[in-house]
């Protein structure tokens, strides 16, 4: 009788402004409705994004009477927002394209050792693209961001803390994710390294566009010996997302 999990539910029909139809739509057909009656909006029975039906009352003898469900605001299957939950619906999609983002500029870093590789091999004899230094590193970051980012200011100015005024290298204005570039060096290795981006992060959070931070450390040279181990402990941060990749 219904497609759903369970036998002892009925399906719910809802209309995208989130008014009840009925929790009864398969054992009492005649309360379905086609379109809303107070807003007139369509109405559904499935989750728009998985399918699935969306969970109604008990399936009980019309003389039973059972008290009413609650109109659900996520989808119990997928977890995604319904229509008619418009706010949760927004941090979702906010949540999402923060997720998407991360994945691109993970994307950059994870590779970011190939393409130095690959800038070595020129046709016969043509100089090589060097990256030497953290200005390099740098530039060749920012080229490889202009792939997925529109807005990119450089050496963003950080609002002073503490006394100090700091630059963010890059800072994604639309996305209000700011970038630090950082390469290991013999004097730029675990605790240097680790002391200088927890001033960073403390410095960045002030920023107003700031909702991330993302640090990446290029360290070919294998200088830090505890990646992993850096990279949680700089990426615990109660007021502010931090994400710390190191690559070598
Ligand atoms: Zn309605
Ligand atoms: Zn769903």
């Amino acid at each position: 009788m219904n497609g759903n999990k369970t036998n002892a539910y009925d399906v719910m029909q809802i209309c995208l402004n989130g008014h009840c139809m009925t929790e009864h739509y398969y054992s009492k057909p005649y309360s379905r409705k086609e379109y809303c009656s107070k807003c007139a909006k369509k109405t559904i029975i499935q989750c728009p994004h998985c399918k699935n039906e969306i969970k109604g009352n008990y399936i009980v003898p019309e003389s039973i009477s059972i008290p009413s469900v609650v109109v659900p605001v996520i989808c119990e299957y997928c977890g995604h927002p319904f229509p008619w939950n418009k706010e949760k619906k927004e941090i979702f999609n906010e949540r999402k394209q923060n997720v998407d983002n991360i994945s691109l500029i993970n994307k950059i870093c994870e590779r970011f050792p190939l393409v130095v590789k690959q800038l070595q091999k020129r046709h016969e004899n043509r100089p090589n693209f060097k990256i030497d230094d953290e200005y390099d590193v740098q530039d060749l970051f920012h080229s490889l961001l202009i792939l997925f980012f529109n807005d990119i200011r450089v050496e963003e100015p950080i609002p002073s803390y503490a006394g100090s005024s700091k630059r963010a290298d890059f800072l994604l204005k639309d996305e209000q994710i700011i970038i630090e570039i950082k390469k290991t060096r013999a004097n730029l290795k675990n605790k240097q390294l680790g002391d200088q981006l927890i001033i960073d992060i403390a410095n960045y959070k002030n920023h107003p566009d700031c909702k991330i931070i993302y640090c990446f450390v290029y360290a070919p040279d294998k200088y830090i010996t505890n990646p992993q181990g850096l990279e949680k402990d700089l990426s615990k941060d109660e007021n502010i997302e931090v994400i710390v990749k190191i690559v070598s």
